[in-house]
């Protein structure tokens, strides 16, 4: 069932009378950064405990590091001005991922795994690490939808 968006009204009236949002610094490359699913299930703010401003997320089909999210992450790092690129981007991929469902459709994946979120995770997370900047910690989770848990499957490096 969908939400109308007289109740997205009422819910943000509740939200802005918190006052949650008030003086948050605009975000710029040396802050956590993660990469998750559009899964409505796997929200990172969510799964991670996130507040307004701990971090800057980003959603695609699977939470995969595609060369449209290279792109992505690379302008957020020059957000900093001169500052080099630093923070921790977190990748957060996940079981029962729809992405799965995608298989027959290979030349959409651009070869890339699939099937086993963990393996997947490492491969996007030694792609991100090869490709943006030096400077920021890279590491790869993988959220269990059956248990509400995170693994971390690849530890980062750079920090
Ligand atoms: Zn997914």
């Amino acid at each position: 069932m969908t939400i109308s968006s007289g109740e997205l009204v009422r819910r943000n009236a509740v939200f802005a009378a918190t006052g949650a949002f008030a003086g948050l610094p605009f975000p710029t490359s040396d802050t956590l950064q993660v990469l998750g699913c559009v899964d409505s299930r796997v929200d990172p703010g969510d799964v991670l405990g996130l507040q307004l401003g701990d971090g800057v997320v980003m959603r695609n089909i699977g939470g995969r590091i595609t060369p449209a999210a290279l792109r992505e992450w690379a302008l957020l790092g020059r957000l900093g001005g001169d500052q080099s690129p630093g923070g921790h981007l977190v990748i957060l991929q996940h079981t029962d991922c729809g992405i799965t469902r995608l298989a027959d459709y290979p030349e959409q994946l651009a070869g890339k795994a699939v099937a086993d979120p963990y393996a997947a995770v490492r491969i996007d997370a030694a792609i991100a690490r090869h490709a943006l900047p030096p400077g920021r910690a890279v590491s790869g989770l993988v959220y269990d939808v059956a248990t509400g848990l995170i693994e971390i499957a690849d530890p980062a490096t750079g920090q």
